[in-house]
């Protein structure tokens, strides 16, 4: 993709942005906000701030860009008014990176026409903490893959000491297919599931609570553009079918999932519920951030031959804030979306390799992003060996798995050239079961 204007590190925006934030002008990711007796809009974050593109669109801002991009002026100002961005991504990347570079010249520090009309900006500018940010798309599909190896390993060893990795591993993105309406947007509390699992050295199941709560730290991406049922994509052009990446917390019950997994896949031990971030940051924000991925060894088959810088360098956070704790979250593992084998593309273009159609809104997550040392670990199961080895955390707390009232936080961040690219963070708290 060639390099956006709206990528220019020098750039500045009259807004005031901390160089901590994870929203400068060279981001600009797009969400959906619910603002009191207005409904839903589409928004795009700029510091603490959610630009409305619904009163953009209203106040004339985006005229020119409605008549570069037909499509755009057409669906123009409706489609700034949805629950979800599913019609706008169907409009395609030109309408995208249209409304993206007129958003980052509306808001620079030497472009008067939004900066001096206070007005205009009583309607367009939101502080995000006085609006609700929705779940960003609705997903008709929810795919996740098992795209680390060393979190593939780290499992493997738990449950196949003598067959770590599967034979197929190394040759395709392993995945399978989620509930797509148990997403929910960060902030949603998350209930214990209850279910069916043997307890370690029992004969036979119980039916209870799950006694092995966890959390996988994933990034996902939004499919924006789909295919035709009966397409292939090919992996030149899978990139073209991604509008973004957030954040994604995959919950998983681990006694649940271990006992029924074999033969057919993970079911009820995953689909009680996933979290995402509210702001997909786009792949054009992305673009100085590409990095090479592992070497692939050995070769893949042709169509998922990769010869670009198709990973993403993307330091990742997972915080605990224990149940009733009052301090600060704890950083408990570091890890970066540069380690996962198989890169986004790579998934789309096995995805589609059958001709399965993908849809505007899907959301494909990577699998747990575990690095290479110890701390670097993306989920419970692996740093506290499937709970037999306990976190120790200040205070003198033991955390195995998550107990009632923890709460797990996701951040994630890229950073150069002092512009920090942030995709903000997804946030969960355990409920207990229900009665
Ligand atoms: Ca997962």
């Amino acid at each position: 993709m060639p390099a956006s204007p709206a990528n220019d590190p020098s750039l500045r925006s009259w807004i005031d942005i901390r160089p901590t934030d994870d929203f400068p002008i060279q981001n600009l990711p797009f969400g959906v906000m619910e603002v009191p007796e207005w409904g839903p809009r589409l928004a795009v974050a700029i510091g603490g701030y959610a630009l409305d593109l619904y009163a953009c669109a209203q106040l004339g801002y985006f005229e020119a860009i409605g008549d570069d991009v037909p499509a755009l002026g057409a669906a123009m100002p409706k489609v700034f008014r949805r629950r979800s961005l599913n019609a706008f991504l169907r409009l395609g990347r030109p309408a995208w990176q249209a409304v993206r570079e007129r958003v980052s010249e509306l808001l620079r520090h030497d472009n008067p026409s939004l900066r001096d009309n206070e007005l205009a900006i009583s309607t367009c500018l939101l502080r995000q903490r006085d609006v609700t940010l929705l779940r960003p798309v609705k997903p008709t599909s929810y795919v996740d893959f098992y795209s680390s190896l060393e979190h593939a390993m780290n499992v493997g060893v738990m449950f196949r000491p003598d067959n770590p990795l599967l034979p197929n591993w190394r040759h395709l993105p392993i995945a399978y297919h989620g509930r797509a309406n148990s997403i929910v947007v960060s902030g949603t509390s998350i209930k214990r599931p209850q279910g069916q699992y043997r307890p370690a050295g029992q004969d036979e199941p119980v039916f209870g609570p799950t006694q092995q709560l966890d959390f996988e730290l994933e990034m996902a991406f939004i499919v924006g553009q789909g295919t035709a049922q009966g397409n292939t994509v090919p992996l030149a052009q899978a990139e073209d079918h991604i509008f973004g990446l957030v954040l994604f917390n995959d919950w998983s019950a681990r006694d649940i999932q271990s006992w029924e997994y074999q033969p057919l896949g993970p079911f009820l031990g995953k689909n009680f519920a996933s979290s995402v971030s509210p702001w997909v940051v786009t792949l054009d924000a992305l673009e100085p951030f590409r990095v090479a991925g592992p070497a692939q060894a050995p070769q893949p088959l042709t169509y998922l031959q990769n010869t670009d810088n198709q990973h993403f360098d993307i330091q990742l956070d997972v915080l605990i804030q224990p149940a009733g704790a009052t301090t600060e979250p704890l950083v408990i593992s570091h890890s970066n979306t540069r380690h996962l084998y198989w890169s986004m593309a790579q998934q789309l273009t096995h995805h589609a390799s059958n001709g399965c159609p993908l849809d505007a809104g899907d959301i494909y997550a990577s699998g747990t992003i575990s690095g290479p040392t110890p701390g670097a670990l993306g989920s419970l199961l692996e740093m506290t060996q499937r709970g037999t080895q306990p976190l120790n955390l200040p205070g003198g707390l033991q955390l195995g798995f998550l107990r009632d009232g923890d709460t797990v936080i996701l951040r994630g961040y890229a950073e150069r050239e002092g512009v920090r690219i942030g995709l903000g963070e997804v946030r969960g708290t355990v409920l207990p079961a229900a009665e």
